[in-house]
């Protein structure tokens, strides 16, 4: 769930929708009270960047799994830039690197990124979209991911099950492999980068690099390079723990349903 402030006036400043920070609040807290795990993303602009510390402590008081903090702002589904005056550059979000780690959350964030280092990384899909994760759009509208523009079939029509199997652009999409992104595929930043095919539609109309994520990848990679001995990554018994509380909820979610 995306949330952009720590209060109703900041985040709804950005939203542009008034009550939208309380009725995010209030979303979080139902799901938590099912024990469903919530993933928080907090994309700072230039009238949020020094809340960061404010954001991730209302996020652990909402008992969240994790809060991943980023930077970049990709056009707005109609394809307009007009919102990238509120971008930051990689070269600052990187100055407030070493703070957010003492907060843990560069920490988190790296764990995330590190997982993606592994076995032969071409091969890998390119991201999690239409594997373990959908976007369902105001319209019931099924969609690989939020951001992605195709639809794979109205869920007012069909079922979940038969879209999720059957849809050719879900198919398509499971295909995407890193190997198939014009020069990530050459690049040694790959193993720290957030490759998102989506943005890269939507900026380039073509799976191609996007430019603020290869300078925010550079700024990334320089930073954990200069701090290896400061970042602490999870032990096998944290991430065993991830997996109780998934499983927790599943239950919980299924009882609750059945
Ligand atoms: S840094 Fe740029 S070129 Fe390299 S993998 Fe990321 S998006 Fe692709």
């Amino acid at each position: 769930m995306s949330i952009y402030g720590p209060t109703p006036d900041l985040h709804d400043k950005i939203t542009g929708v008034k009550g939208s920070f309380n009725a995010l609040i209030n979303a979080i807290r139902f799901l938590r009270s099912y024990k469903i795990p919530v993933i928080l993303k907090v994309t700072l602009f230039k009238d949020t960047f020094n809340f960061y510390r404010e954001i991730q402590k209302l996020a652990e008081g909402l008992d969240v799994t994790n809060c991943f903090f980023g930077h970049i702002i990709i056009p707005m589904r109609d394809g307009s830039k007009k919102n990238r005056h509120m971008s930051i550059s990689g070269k600052d979000f990187s100055n407030y690197m070493a703070f957010m780690n003492k907060d843990g959350a560069f920490t988190k964030m790296k764990n995330n990124k590190f997982a993606r280092g592994k076995g032969d990384m071409l091969e890998l899909s390119a991201c999690s979209a239409a594997h373990n994760t959908f976007g369902i759009n105001p319209y019931g509208e099924l969609m690989p991911c939020i951001l992605s523009q195709v639809s794979a079939g109205s869920l007012l029509k069909a079922s979940f099950k038969d879209l999720w199997h059957n849809s050719s652009v879900l198919k398509q999409w499971r295909e995407i492999k890193l190997k198939d992104i014009y020069k990530c595929n050459k690049c040694k930043l790959i193993a720290v980068c957030s490759i998102c095919p989506a943005a890269q539609l939507l900026e380039n109309r073509a799976l191609k690099p996007v430019k603020a994520m290869c300078e925010s990848s550079y700024f990334t990679d320089k930073y954990i390079n200069e701090n290896k001995s400061d970042l602490i990554f999870k032990t096998r018994k944290e991430a065993q723990n991830d997996k109780e509380d998934r499983k927790t909820s599943q239950e919980a979610l299924c009882e609750a349903n059945c």
